[in-house]
């Protein structure tokens, strides 16, 4: 599913040319293509288009960096774009909670997860903030919800308000804060009734609660994987009772997440935290940054064309390359591989911000190929004089232990490292024979 973009860029983007800047007929033709992703990332039509057009001013003409293709280039500027504007101005984790007893209301549709995220959220604020919490259910139409509070409560060690049989929504909101200042909570949580439509009766009951409590925030809480729908949700709770931000939950689904960014600029309340499974720790504050990957469907390729732009010069790997290619490889060239793999986060993070291959990176430190085995292998060759790093010939008996010592490591680990370097420089050297051509095709089969 997260390939679908990059396999249709990558068609469109072969047939970008390589100039300068972007013309304005690549960038029209890559946004294309940008465009159908955020629809089927369940983005709103009239928010992709207004989103594209944005994008296409800011894109054309901009110079295309050395290192990465005018596609890339694209997907990264779209990358910013979306970023920004899912931004808020303020930390989405920081809750208004000065001034206690803090009332804080949830609300949304029923089945969206709020019972579950204001135990979520009561959790983190006692655990996190040391805060002193009380959470109340507002619900009296479903039996099971008061009580389903209650069991969450005394899972996480959140005191719920006691339940009174009978009593209005409105009254329980006065008993909770009551109740509040009383006990000396920090904060008061009102997990009001789900309702499974927009509904006049019950959008009055919590405009009630409001006016009563006067909440510090306002929590929506919304299911990430219904789209739309979560977008006009979000605009009647905002129009109504005023929200003062979104918790999208069940983003550990397939969902691409497009909600976001349509809710974002639909209602232009931030998205404060994400929820990412049942448990009642799994939950986070939202970084723009991953669903802003999540709705390209591209990983965090983005991120690793960031880092490749700092990162590699050029022409300084260009020329490595020559000398491999006519099968030179000495410890200087290793040393250089192994410093861009540091500065690129490790094979692991390399590997991490790919498409698919997150797998891979949980492998790659299994077989021991972290930052911590990469510095000790700099470590070792930075220990060689001159001469051994161009000629590792050299390397008999004495002058193995002389360097293992000046590492602080075993002559084991430097039979390793030379190791390495002996078929690291195999495949060089039959990739210089095969010549540049047929090597491609061969990777390429
Ligand atoms: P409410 O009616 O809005 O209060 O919804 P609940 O809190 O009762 O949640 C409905 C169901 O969704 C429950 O089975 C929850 O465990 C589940 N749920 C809530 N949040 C998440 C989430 O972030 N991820 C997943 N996978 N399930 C969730």
């Amino acid at each position: 599913m997260f390939e679908n973009l990059s396999e249709r860029l990558s068609g469109v983007f072969d047939r970008l040319t390589k100039q300068g800047a972007l013309s304005e007929e690549d960038v029209k033709t890559a946004l294309r293509e940008v465009r159908v992703a955020l629809l089927e990332a369940d983005v709103s039509l009239p928010v992709a288009r207004e989103f594209i057009k944005k994008v296409q001013d800011q894109a054309t003409g901009q110079s295309v960096t050395k290192s990465v293709t005018p596609g890339q280039q694209v997907v990264k500027i779209v990358h910013d774009a979306l970023v920004d504007t899912l931004r808020g101005d303020e930390d989405p984790g920081k809750l208004k909670i000065d001034n206690p007893p803090a009332p804080i209301l949830m609300v949304g549709l029923q089945g969206g997860g709020k019972t579950t995220t204001t135990g979520k959220l009561a959790k983190r604020l006692k655990d996190r903030d040391g805060k002193k919490v009380l959470m109340a259910s507002l619900d009296i139409y479903r039996p099971a919800a008061m009580d389903q509070l209650a069991v969450l409560g005394a899972q996480i060690g959140v005191d719920t308000l006691p339940i009174v049989k009978g009593q209005k929504p409105v009254d329980i909101a006065k008993r909770a804060k009551q109740q509040a200042a009383l006990g000396g909570y920090d904060v008061y949580m009102l997990d009001t009734a789900g309702r499974l439509h927009i509904d006049e009766i019950l959008m009055q009951e919590v405009e009630d609660v409001r006016n009563v409590v006067d909440p510090r925030e306002t929590l929506l809480v919304v299911d990430g994987l219904t789209g739309q729908v979560a977008v006009e949700v979000a605009q009647e709770f905002d129009d109504k009772i005023g929200i003062s931000g979104v918790v999208l939950t069940r983003m550990d689904g397939d969902g691409r997440g497009g909600a976001a960014l349509s809710m974002r600029a639909v209602t232009g309340k931030p998205i404060r935290f994400v929820g990412l499974g049942e448990k009642m720790d799994a939950i986070e504050t939202f970084e723009p940054d991953r669903i802003a990957g999540r709705i390209l469907g591209m990983g965090d390729i983005v991120a690793l064309v960031e880092k490749a732009q700092d990162t590699i010069e050029a022409e300084q790997a260009e020329r490595m390359m020559k000398r491999m290619m006519k099968g030179h490889f000495n410890m200087n060239d290793l040393k250089m591989q192994l410093d861009q793999m540091l500065k690129m986060g490790g094979m692991e993070g390399m590997m991490s911000m790919m498409p698919g291959m997150g797998k891979m990176a949980k492998q790659v430190q299994d077989a021991g190929m972290d930052d911590k085995v990469i510095q000790r292998q700099i470590a070792l060759i930075q220990s060689m004089t001159k001469k051994e790093r161009a000629n590792p010939a050299l390397l008999q008996a004495s002058r193995k232990k002389r360097i293992a010592a000046g590492a602080g490591q075993q002559v084991s680990d430097l039979n390793k490292l030379l190791k390495m370097h002996r078929q690291m420089s195999d495949v060089m050297k039959k990739m210089g024979k095969m010549g540049k051509g047929k090597m491609l095709k061969q990777a390429m089969s």
